[in-house]
């Protein structure tokens, strides 16, 4: 990959959103932002990201339907959908796994870890199932 991983945030928390989106340029990533999973969907299929974060709560439609949906159109079925949440309960990481979800970054980023572990989900692509 000779250019940067281009990668899509979908998350309704500004300074989330910020703190991820800074610390991704930082290293050279091309970025894009949603605030909610609708205009994610519309980037999505549009720009055709390498990679996309996806928040789980969401105004409107949450991240979980946001990734079906992704799923469900053969444009955008192909790109990896990372579950981009707070929660550690094994619970949620089920649900999510269950849903179908490529990998899991939690938050509060770490700042140190995170832009490895984005590229490495991005350039890995959809986990063998
Ligand atoms: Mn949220």
């Amino acid at each position: 990959m000779t250019e940067q991983p281009l990668v899509l945030i979908v998350e309704d928390n500004e300074r989330n959103l910020k703190l991820a989106r800074d610390v991704l340029q930082v290293k050279g990533f091309r970025t894009l932002s949603a605030a909610t999973a609708e205009d994610g969907i519309v980037l999505a299929r549009r720009e055709r990201p390498d990679v996309v974060l996806m928040d789980i709560q969401l105004p409107g439609m949450d991240g979980i339907a946001a990734l079906k949906a992704l799923r469900a159109s053969g444009d955008t079925s192909a790109i990896p959908v990372i579950a981009f949440t707070a929660s550690v309960m094994k619970e949620d990481r089920d649900r999510f796994d269950a849903a179908g979800f490529d990998g899991r970054i939690l938050k509060p980023i770490d700042i140190r870890t995170f832009p490895d572990e984005v590229r490495a989900l991005a350039t890995r692509g959809r986990r063998a199932r």
